[in-house]
């Protein structure tokens, strides 16, 4: 399916996942993975014991050593420095919360009514409106977390299928949209293509949506897959879905990353798709 198989957006029991980081493994192992990076949360909502974590999964790659190269990675959101997981190997920057005008945080993704009440309460009811406050503090996921990859890029359409709200295809939406996905362009991050809410049947398509994976070609961006997994069965689910809706719009190859700098340290480097 692609010529390095590998996931680096993976949840365990340490945040919000329902296997643990060796049954993840164990799993991706069988699926035939050449890599596995896991990227715990540790933002606002879910939070780890970061050196537990780091342990965990530093031990994992001793384990595994030779056989698949396991990677400890995080996903960062709000006000979490890069200096607050010493040794993280890879960044996911995802934006879950928009800042509100009281100082607290509107989280898109945990409920539907929950997003309903801070659209209610925040922006008028009018969901284009917040769509674009979600947009403007994606645009600085960048800044805020110094990510290597930029985790599902709009999702703030978490809902929109089981709900609609807003049409995607607005240029109210699309515009704040494109903005913020050519700034982020610029940093040279890597765009992940994440199939989270396809696995669990949220959504139709992928993050992002097609017209801004289109745009990403147009712009060169790098891209690389992710599933998003909380659970081992999905840790591979709606790769080759992906990677068809990927070459369709004229990608021809994904970002990967493994141990093999100079010092043993990671690096990304590119394969086919
Ligand atoms: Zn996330
Ligand atoms: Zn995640």
């Amino acid at each position: 399916m692609t010529a390095f198989l590998a996931n680096y957006h993976t949840h365990t029991t340490l945040c919000d996942g329902t296997d643990t980081p060796a049954a993840m493994a164990e799993a991706a192992y069988a699926k035939g993975f050449a890599a596995l990076g896991f990227s715990g949360h540790m933002d606002p909502a879910v939070h780890m014991d970061w050196e537990e974590y780091r342990d965990a999964i530093g031990a994992l790659r001793e384990r595994w050593m030779g056989r698949m190269d396991v990677l400890t990675g995080v996903e960062l959101d709000q006000c979490r420095p890069r200096d607050a997981v010493p040794g993280a190997e890879y960044v996911i920057g995802s934006t879950h919360f928009i800042p509100l005008p009281d100082g607290g945080l509107g989280c898109v993704d945990h409920t539907f009514e929950d997003a309903r009440r801070v659209c209610a309460e925040y922006f008028g009811g009018d969901w284009y409106r917040m769509a674009a406050a979600y947009y403007e503090a994606e645009a600085q996921v960048y800044e805020r977390t110094r990510c290597d990859i930029i985790g599902h890029f709009d999702l703030i359409t978490r809902f929109n299928h089981e709900h609609p709200c807003f049409d995607e295809e607005d240029p109210r939406y699309l515009r704040p949209a494109m903005d913020a996905l050519e700034i982020l362009a610029r940093t040279g991050a890597v765009f992940e293509v994440n199939c989270g809410a396809y696995n669990r049947g949220r959504r139709r398509d992928f993050y992002p949506a097609r017209p801004l994976l289109k745009r990403l070609r147009e712009l060169s961006a790098p891209v690389c897959l992710s599933s998003d997994a909380h659970c081992a069965a999905l840790l591979d689910g709606g790769f080759a879905d992906a990677a068809e809706a990927m070459r369709a719009c004229g990608f021809r190859e994904i970002a990967v990353w493994k141990h093999d700098g100079p010092a043993g340290q990671v690096v990304r480097t590119a394969v086919r798709l």
